[in-house]
Protein backbone atom coordinates (compact mmCIF):
# COMPACT_ATOMS: atom_id res chain seq x y z
CA UNK A 1 0.00 0.00 0.00
CA UNK A 2 0.97 3.62 -0.86
CA UNK A 3 -0.55 6.51 1.25
CA UNK A 4 1.01 10.02 0.81
CA UNK A 5 -0.69 11.52 3.44
CA UNK A 6 1.40 12.71 6.08
CA UNK A 7 0.95 11.53 9.58
CA UNK A 8 -0.19 13.84 12.63
CA UNK A 9 3.15 14.57 14.17
CA UNK A 10 4.57 15.36 10.39
CA UNK A 11 1.59 17.68 9.78
CA UNK A 12 2.76 18.71 13.13
CA UNK A 13 6.59 19.43 12.26
CA UNK A 14 6.13 20.67 8.97
CA UNK A 15 3.87 23.27 10.88
CA UNK A 16 6.43 24.22 13.09
CA UNK A 17 9.43 24.49 10.25
CA UNK A 18 7.00 26.58 8.14
CA UNK A 19 6.39 29.02 10.42
CA UNK A 20 9.24 29.36 12.03
CA UNK A 21 10.75 30.03 7.96
CA UNK A 22 8.06 32.48 7.57
CA UNK A 23 8.64 34.20 10.83
CA UNK A 24 12.67 33.50 11.26
CA UNK A 25 14.18 32.85 8.37
CA UNK A 26 12.77 34.42 5.49
CA UNK A 27 13.07 38.05 7.12
CA UNK A 28 16.59 37.99 7.37
CA UNK A 29 18.02 35.54 4.23
CA UNK A 30 18.72 38.56 2.37
CA UNK A 31 20.91 39.92 4.89
CA UNK A 32 22.90 37.04 5.83
CA UNK A 33 23.92 36.71 2.24
CA UNK A 34 25.08 39.81 1.76
CA UNK A 35 27.51 39.97 4.49
CA UNK A 36 28.19 36.14 4.15
CA UNK A 37 28.13 36.04 7.84
CA UNK A 38 26.71 32.83 10.08
CA UNK A 39 22.87 33.47 11.08
CA UNK A 40 23.77 32.63 14.86
CA UNK A 41 20.92 34.43 16.50
CA UNK A 42 18.66 32.29 13.85
CA UNK A 43 20.36 28.68 14.21
CA UNK A 44 20.09 29.27 18.35
CA UNK A 45 16.75 30.09 18.03
CA UNK A 46 16.11 27.31 15.74
CA UNK A 47 17.56 24.82 18.70
CA UNK A 48 15.64 26.15 21.43
CA UNK A 49 12.48 24.83 19.71
CA UNK A 50 14.25 21.45 18.88
CA UNK A 51 14.48 22.27 14.82
CA UNK A 52 18.56 20.93 14.66
CA UNK A 53 17.95 17.65 16.78
CA UNK A 54 14.49 16.46 16.00
CA UNK A 55 15.77 13.66 13.67
CA UNK A 56 18.63 12.37 16.39
CA UNK A 57 17.50 9.51 18.60
CA UNK A 58 15.93 9.88 21.69
CA UNK A 59 18.14 8.06 23.88
CA UNK A 60 20.33 10.90 23.46
CA UNK A 61 17.91 13.56 24.19
CA UNK A 62 17.35 13.98 20.08
CA UNK A 63 13.64 14.33 18.52
CA UNK A 64 13.45 10.69 17.56
CA UNK A 65 11.46 11.53 14.90
CA UNK A 66 10.43 8.51 12.77
CA UNK A 67 13.62 7.41 9.67
CA UNK A 68 15.74 9.88 12.02
CA UNK A 69 18.52 11.94 9.53
CA UNK A 70 17.24 10.43 6.75
CA UNK A 71 13.26 9.75 6.89
CA UNK A 72 9.97 11.07 5.49
CA UNK A 73 9.91 13.72 8.56
CA UNK A 74 13.18 14.81 7.87
CA UNK A 75 12.80 15.41 4.17
CA UNK A 76 8.99 17.61 4.77
CA UNK A 77 11.18 19.78 7.62
CA UNK A 78 13.78 20.56 5.30
CA UNK A 79 12.06 21.66 2.72
CA UNK A 80 9.81 24.24 4.84
CA UNK A 81 13.06 25.51 5.92
CA UNK A 82 14.76 25.83 2.75
CA UNK A 83 11.74 27.55 1.42
CA UNK A 84 12.86 30.05 3.85
CA UNK A 85 16.61 30.41 2.69
CA UNK A 86 18.36 27.38 1.21
CA UNK A 87 21.50 28.81 3.14
CA UNK A 88 19.68 29.14 6.35
CA UNK A 89 18.50 25.76 5.92
CA UNK A 90 22.13 24.82 5.08
CA UNK A 91 23.51 26.20 8.49
CA UNK A 92 20.61 24.59 10.38
CA UNK A 93 21.00 21.45 8.90
CA UNK A 94 24.58 21.02 8.48
CA UNK A 95 24.91 21.93 12.44
CA UNK A 96 24.48 17.92 12.63
CA UNK A 97 25.52 16.81 10.13
CA UNK A 98 28.99 15.10 12.07
CA UNK A 99 26.36 13.02 13.80
CA UNK A 100 25.30 11.03 10.68
CA UNK A 101 29.06 9.44 10.34
CA UNK A 102 29.39 8.75 14.65
CA UNK A 103 25.79 7.28 14.32
CA UNK A 104 26.95 4.81 11.46
CA UNK A 105 30.48 4.10 12.49
CA UNK A 106 30.82 4.58 16.07
CA UNK A 107 30.82 2.24 18.92
CA UNK A 108 27.89 3.02 21.47
CA UNK A 109 30.20 4.75 23.89
CA UNK A 110 31.37 7.15 21.12
CA UNK A 111 28.00 7.47 20.41
CA UNK A 112 27.00 8.29 24.10
CA UNK A 113 29.66 10.66 24.01
CA UNK A 114 29.55 12.69 21.07
CA UNK A 115 25.82 12.83 19.93
CA UNK A 116 24.39 13.83 22.92
CA UNK A 117 25.99 17.29 21.95
CA UNK A 118 24.05 18.13 19.67
CA UNK A 119 21.01 17.55 21.71
CA UNK A 120 21.70 19.99 23.44
CA UNK A 121 19.10 22.89 22.97
CA UNK A 122 20.55 25.43 25.22
CA UNK A 123 23.71 25.41 23.34
CA UNK A 124 24.42 25.12 19.36
CA UNK A 125 27.09 22.84 18.86
CA UNK A 126 28.35 22.69 15.10
CA UNK A 127 30.08 19.53 13.12
CA UNK A 128 31.36 19.12 10.59
CA UNK A 129 32.16 16.18 8.09
CA UNK A 130 35.84 16.28 6.16
CA UNK A 131 36.41 14.33 2.90
CA UNK A 132 36.94 16.26 0.12
CA UNK A 133 40.54 17.38 -0.93
CA UNK A 134 42.21 19.88 -3.02
CA UNK A 135 43.22 17.54 -5.48
CA UNK A 136 39.80 16.00 -6.38
CA UNK A 137 36.55 15.40 -3.98
CA UNK A 138 34.54 12.86 -6.50
CA UNK A 139 37.50 10.11 -6.38
CA UNK A 140 37.36 9.84 -2.34
CA UNK A 141 39.21 6.54 -2.88
CA UNK A 142 42.47 8.88 -3.73
CA UNK A 143 42.58 10.52 -0.79
CA UNK A 144 45.60 11.69 0.89
CA UNK A 145 45.04 12.79 4.20
CA UNK A 146 46.91 10.03 6.59
CA UNK A 147 46.73 8.44 9.74
CA UNK A 148 49.21 6.56 11.92
CA UNK A 149 49.55 5.17 15.22
CA UNK A 150 51.97 6.58 17.70
CA UNK A 151 51.56 4.79 20.85
CA UNK A 152 48.21 5.95 22.38
CA UNK A 153 47.11 8.65 19.33
CA UNK A 154 46.82 8.77 16.04
CA UNK A 155 48.59 11.49 14.46
CA UNK A 156 46.90 12.92 11.46
CA UNK A 157 48.53 15.26 8.49
CA UNK A 158 46.48 16.69 5.46
CA UNK A 159 43.90 19.12 4.06
CA UNK A 160 40.68 18.96 3.83
CA UNK A 161 38.48 21.41 1.33
CA UNK A 162 35.14 23.11 1.14
CA UNK A 163 34.04 21.95 4.46
CA UNK A 164 31.27 22.93 5.51
CA UNK A 165 31.45 24.35 9.39
CA UNK A 166 35.19 23.85 8.45
CA UNK A 167 37.67 24.88 11.80
CA UNK A 168 34.57 26.47 13.64
CA UNK A 169 32.63 23.06 14.50
CA UNK A 170 32.81 21.71 17.78
CA UNK A 171 33.13 17.84 16.24
CA UNK A 172 35.01 17.51 13.24
CA UNK A 173 34.56 13.73 11.40
CA UNK A 174 37.90 13.13 9.33
CA UNK A 175 38.33 10.59 7.25
CA UNK A 176 41.81 9.54 6.29
CA UNK A 177 43.77 6.71 4.71
CA UNK A 178 47.06 4.92 5.90
CA UNK A 179 48.91 5.25 3.04
CA UNK A 180 48.21 7.30 -0.16
CA UNK A 181 46.34 5.35 -2.09
CA UNK A 182 45.44 2.38 -0.29
CA UNK A 183 41.76 3.24 -1.10
CA UNK A 184 39.01 1.84 0.80
CA UNK A 185 40.72 -0.64 2.54
CA UNK A 186 42.62 1.44 4.56
CA UNK A 187 40.09 4.36 5.34
CA UNK A 188 38.82 5.20 8.90
CA UNK A 189 37.36 8.35 10.50
CA UNK A 190 38.01 10.29 13.60
CA UNK A 191 36.70 12.59 16.16
CA UNK A 192 38.47 16.05 15.97
CA UNK A 193 37.46 18.50 18.52
CA UNK A 194 38.06 22.22 18.54
CA UNK A 195 41.01 23.65 19.55
CA UNK A 196 42.71 20.14 19.39
CA UNK A 197 46.44 20.86 18.35
CA UNK A 198 47.02 20.41 14.87
CA UNK A 199 43.92 21.40 13.43
CA UNK A 200 43.50 24.65 12.28
CA UNK A 201 41.26 26.65 9.95
CA UNK A 202 42.63 27.05 6.24
CA UNK A 203 40.94 29.62 3.77
CA UNK A 204 37.74 30.52 4.70
CA UNK A 205 35.75 30.85 1.06
CA UNK A 206 33.57 33.48 -0.84
CA UNK A 207 31.05 31.90 -2.51
CA UNK A 208 28.42 32.52 -5.59
CA UNK A 209 25.61 31.31 -3.09
CA UNK A 210 24.66 29.81 0.09
CA UNK A 211 26.86 32.83 1.74
CA UNK A 212 24.99 32.23 5.11
CA UNK A 213 26.62 29.40 5.51
CA UNK A 214 30.72 28.74 6.25
CA UNK A 215 33.04 26.73 3.99
CA UNK A 216 36.47 26.67 4.39
CA UNK A 217 39.47 24.50 4.37
CA UNK A 218 40.62 22.43 7.14
CA UNK A 219 44.74 21.54 7.58
CA UNK A 220 45.56 18.92 9.71
CA UNK A 221 49.41 19.06 10.76
CA UNK A 222 50.51 16.44 13.09
CA UNK A 223 47.20 16.17 14.44
CA UNK A 224 47.12 14.04 17.85
CA UNK A 225 43.67 12.21 18.92
CA UNK A 226 43.44 9.53 21.23
CA UNK A 227 42.99 6.04 20.08
CA UNK A 228 39.41 5.87 21.01
CA UNK A 229 38.52 8.54 19.15
CA UNK A 230 38.69 6.26 15.43
CA UNK A 231 35.39 5.76 15.04
CA UNK A 232 34.09 2.11 15.74
CA UNK A 233 37.54 1.07 17.49
CA UNK A 234 40.49 -0.75 16.65
CA UNK A 235 41.57 -2.07 14.16
CA UNK A 236 39.34 -1.22 11.41
CA UNK A 237 36.07 -0.38 12.21
CA UNK A 238 33.52 -3.09 12.79
CA UNK A 239 32.64 -4.10 9.34
CA UNK A 240 29.23 -5.99 11.15
CA UNK A 241 27.87 -2.59 12.08
CA UNK A 242 26.82 -3.85 15.61
CA UNK A 243 26.78 -0.32 17.39
CA UNK A 244 25.35 1.17 15.15
CA UNK A 245 22.08 4.01 16.13
CA UNK A 246 19.30 3.73 14.65
CA UNK A 247 18.91 7.08 12.75
CA UNK A 248 21.02 6.10 9.95
CA UNK A 249 21.53 2.81 7.97
CA UNK A 250 24.28 0.58 9.30
CA UNK A 251 28.03 0.39 7.22
CA UNK A 252 31.57 -0.23 7.30
CA UNK A 253 33.43 2.78 7.41
CA UNK A 254 32.69 3.97 3.90
CA UNK A 255 31.84 7.86 3.57
CA UNK A 256 30.05 6.50 -0.10
CA UNK A 257 27.67 4.60 1.72
CA UNK A 258 26.59 6.59 4.03
CA UNK A 259 26.05 9.97 1.03
CA UNK A 260 23.70 7.34 -0.47
CA UNK A 261 21.31 8.61 2.31
CA UNK A 262 22.91 11.95 3.51
CA UNK A 263 22.49 13.35 -0.05
CA UNK A 264 18.81 13.26 0.41
CA UNK A 265 18.90 16.19 2.81
CA UNK A 266 19.49 17.91 0.01
CA UNK A 267 17.09 16.94 -2.57
CA UNK A 268 14.54 18.01 0.64
CA UNK A 269 16.38 21.18 1.06
CA UNK A 270 16.56 21.85 -3.33
CA UNK A 271 12.93 21.00 -3.59
CA UNK A 272 11.77 23.78 -0.71
CA UNK A 273 14.33 26.33 -2.67
CA UNK A 274 12.68 25.35 -5.97
CA UNK A 275 8.99 25.68 -4.37
CA UNK A 276 9.97 29.25 -3.08
CA UNK A 277 11.17 30.26 -6.19
CA UNK A 278 8.09 29.06 -8.11
CA UNK A 279 5.38 30.58 -6.04
CA UNK A 280 7.23 34.06 -6.22
CA UNK A 281 7.27 33.64 -9.96
CA UNK A 282 3.49 32.65 -10.05
CA UNK A 283 2.44 35.26 -7.72
CA UNK A 284 4.43 37.90 -9.48
CA UNK A 285 2.89 36.49 -13.53
CA UNK A 286 -0.72 36.93 -11.71
CA UNK A 287 -0.33 40.74 -10.56
CA UNK A 288 2.53 41.95 -13.60
CA UNK A 289 0.91 43.01 -17.03
CA UNK A 290 1.74 43.45 -20.48
CA UNK A 291 0.07 43.82 -23.41
CA UNK A 292 -3.36 44.34 -21.73
CA UNK A 293 -3.28 41.02 -19.27
CA UNK A 294 -1.65 39.28 -16.41
CA UNK A 295 1.71 38.09 -18.42
CA UNK A 296 1.02 34.08 -17.04
CA UNK A 297 -1.89 34.33 -19.53
CA UNK A 298 0.94 34.52 -22.48
CA UNK A 299 1.35 30.97 -23.22
CA UNK A 300 4.73 31.08 -22.76
CA UNK A 301 5.02 32.26 -19.54
CA UNK A 302 2.42 30.02 -18.30
CA UNK A 303 4.22 27.29 -19.79
CA UNK A 304 7.41 27.81 -17.93
CA UNK A 305 5.15 28.05 -14.80
CA UNK A 306 3.44 24.69 -15.59
CA UNK A 307 6.46 23.17 -15.80
CA UNK A 308 8.06 24.49 -12.40
CA UNK A 309 5.17 23.24 -10.71
CA UNK A 310 5.07 19.56 -12.70
CA UNK A 311 8.78 19.05 -12.05
CA UNK A 312 8.95 20.47 -8.11
CA UNK A 313 6.01 17.90 -7.43
CA UNK A 314 8.39 14.95 -9.64
CA UNK A 315 11.29 15.59 -7.11
CA UNK A 316 9.66 15.93 -3.93
CA UNK A 317 7.65 12.64 -5.12
CA UNK A 318 11.02 10.54 -5.93
CA UNK A 319 12.34 12.03 -2.46
CA UNK A 320 9.80 10.73 -0.72
CA UNK A 321 10.05 7.48 -2.43
CA UNK A 322 13.16 7.37 -1.00
CA UNK A 323 11.96 8.43 2.08
CA UNK A 324 9.59 5.97 2.72
CA UNK A 325 11.67 3.07 1.34
CA UNK A 326 14.18 3.89 4.25
CA UNK A 327 11.59 4.08 6.68
CA UNK A 328 10.18 0.44 5.40
CA UNK A 329 13.78 -0.75 6.10
CA UNK A 330 14.40 -1.21 2.05
CA UNK A 331 17.71 -1.13 0.49
CA UNK A 332 18.21 1.57 -2.02
CA UNK A 333 19.70 -0.90 -4.40
CA UNK A 334 18.90 0.85 -7.56
CA UNK A 335 20.68 4.21 -5.52
CA UNK A 336 17.11 5.93 -5.19
CA UNK A 337 18.49 8.43 -2.57
CA UNK A 338 21.28 9.31 -6.00
CA UNK A 339 17.96 10.16 -8.05
CA UNK A 340 16.51 12.18 -5.36
CA UNK A 341 19.28 14.65 -5.16
CA UNK A 342 20.33 14.56 -8.34
CA UNK A 343 16.84 15.14 -10.38
CA UNK A 344 15.72 17.79 -7.42
CA UNK A 345 18.88 19.65 -8.03
CA UNK A 346 18.68 19.92 -11.73
CA UNK A 347 15.15 21.23 -10.87
CA UNK A 348 16.36 23.75 -8.37
CA UNK A 349 18.63 24.91 -11.02
CA UNK A 350 16.06 25.35 -13.70
CA UNK A 351 13.52 26.53 -12.06
CA UNK A 352 15.04 29.32 -10.20
CA UNK A 353 16.42 30.20 -13.55
CA UNK A 354 13.35 30.42 -14.89
CA UNK A 355 11.92 32.46 -12.01
CA UNK A 356 14.28 35.36 -12.67
CA UNK A 357 13.05 34.77 -16.55
CA UNK A 358 9.72 35.34 -15.40
CA UNK A 359 10.21 38.13 -12.82
CA UNK A 360 12.32 39.61 -16.25
CA UNK A 361 14.62 42.67 -15.04
CA UNK A 362 13.11 43.06 -11.42
CA UNK A 363 14.32 39.11 -11.34
CA UNK A 364 17.95 40.06 -12.19
CA UNK A 365 18.05 42.80 -9.24
CA UNK A 366 18.54 42.27 -5.80
CA UNK A 367 15.11 43.72 -4.83
CA UNK A 368 13.79 40.39 -5.48
CA UNK A 369 15.00 37.43 -3.94
CA UNK A 370 14.96 35.32 -7.23
CA UNK A 371 18.11 36.19 -7.91
CA UNK A 372 19.42 34.69 -4.44
CA UNK A 373 17.77 32.06 -4.94
CA UNK A 374 19.57 31.19 -8.41
CA UNK A 375 22.76 31.74 -6.79
CA UNK A 376 22.17 29.46 -4.13
CA UNK A 377 20.35 26.73 -6.35
CA UNK A 378 23.89 25.72 -8.02
CA UNK A 379 25.54 24.22 -5.20
CA UNK A 380 22.84 21.49 -5.32
CA UNK A 381 24.46 20.31 -8.49
CA UNK A 382 28.10 20.22 -6.94
CA UNK A 383 27.70 19.18 -3.18
CA UNK A 384 27.20 15.69 -1.82
CA UNK A 385 28.40 14.82 -4.78
CA UNK A 386 28.24 15.95 -8.32
CA UNK A 387 25.58 15.66 -10.08
CA UNK A 388 27.79 13.72 -13.04
CA UNK A 389 28.85 11.20 -10.09
CA UNK A 390 25.12 10.64 -8.84
CA UNK A 391 24.40 9.42 -12.81
CA UNK A 392 27.59 7.25 -12.36
CA UNK A 393 26.35 5.74 -9.19
CA UNK A 394 22.66 5.42 -10.14
CA UNK A 395 24.24 3.87 -13.68
CA UNK A 396 26.56 1.14 -11.61
CA UNK A 397 23.33 0.41 -9.47
CA UNK A 398 20.97 -0.40 -12.20
CA UNK A 399 23.45 -2.34 -14.12
CA UNK A 400 24.17 -4.21 -10.74
CA UNK A 401 27.38 -2.80 -10.16
CA UNK A 402 26.78 -1.10 -7.21
C1 LIG B 1 29.50 25.08 -0.64
C2 LIG B 1 30.14 23.74 -0.58
C3 LIG B 1 30.14 23.03 0.63
C4 LIG B 1 30.76 21.79 0.71
N1 LIG B 1 30.77 21.12 1.92
C5 LIG B 1 31.52 19.98 2.03
C6 LIG B 1 31.67 19.33 3.29
O1 LIG B 1 31.09 19.76 4.31
N2 LIG B 1 32.47 18.23 3.37
C7 LIG B 1 33.12 17.73 2.29
O2 LIG B 1 33.83 16.76 2.44
N3 LIG B 1 32.98 18.31 1.06
C8 LIG B 1 32.21 19.41 0.92
N4 LIG B 1 32.07 20.01 -0.30
C9 LIG B 1 32.82 19.49 -1.44
C10 LIG B 1 31.97 18.81 -2.51
O3 LIG B 1 31.44 17.62 -2.03
C11 LIG B 1 32.91 18.63 -3.72
O4 LIG B 1 33.15 19.91 -4.26
C12 LIG B 1 32.31 17.70 -4.77
O5 LIG B 1 32.27 16.38 -4.30
C13 LIG B 1 33.13 17.73 -6.07
O6 LIG B 1 34.49 17.55 -5.84
P1 LIG B 1 35.53 18.57 -6.51
O7 LIG B 1 35.07 19.93 -6.20
O8 LIG B 1 36.88 18.19 -6.10
O9 LIG B 1 35.36 18.35 -8.09
P2 LIG B 1 36.12 17.26 -8.97
O10 LIG B 1 36.06 15.92 -8.32
O11 LIG B 1 37.47 17.80 -9.33
O12 LIG B 1 35.21 17.24 -10.27
C14 LIG B 1 35.30 18.26 -11.26
C15 LIG B 1 34.29 17.95 -12.37
O13 LIG B 1 34.60 16.67 -12.97
C16 LIG B 1 33.44 15.84 -12.90
N5 LIG B 1 33.86 14.45 -12.67
C17 LIG B 1 34.84 14.00 -11.84
N6 LIG B 1 34.92 12.67 -11.90
C18 LIG B 1 33.97 12.25 -12.76
C19 LIG B 1 33.53 10.96 -13.23
N7 LIG B 1 34.09 9.81 -12.80
N8 LIG B 1 32.54 10.93 -14.15
C20 LIG B 1 31.94 12.08 -14.59
N9 LIG B 1 32.31 13.32 -14.16
C21 LIG B 1 33.31 13.39 -13.27
C22 LIG B 1 32.64 16.35 -11.70
O14 LIG B 1 31.28 15.97 -11.78
C23 LIG B 1 32.84 17.85 -11.85
O15 LIG B 1 31.96 18.36 -12.80
C24 LIG B 1 31.40 21.24 -0.43
C25 LIG B 1 31.36 21.93 -1.65
C26 LIG B 1 30.73 23.15 -1.73
C27 LIG B 1 30.72 23.87 -3.06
Amino acid sequence: MVDLALAPEQEAMRDLAREFARREIRPVAARYDRAGEMPWPVLEKANEIGLLSFGLPEQFGGGGVPGGLVGLTNFVVMEELAWGCAAIATVIGSSIYAAGPVLAFGTPEQQQRWIPRFCDRTAVRLGAVCITEPQGGSDVGAMRTTFRRDGDEYVLDGTKCFITNGGIADVHVVFAVERPGAGWGGMAAFVVERDTPGLRTGRVEEKLGVRASHTAEVVLEGCRVPLDHRLGGEPAGRADGRGAGEAVPRHGPNPLALLQYSRMTYAATAVGLARAAFEYALDHARGRESFGEPIFRHQAVGAKLADMAMEIDAARLLLWRAGWMVDEGMPLARAEGSMAKCYAADVAVRVTQEAVQVLGGHGYMADHPVEKWYRDAKVYQIWEGTNEIQRVVIARALAGDA
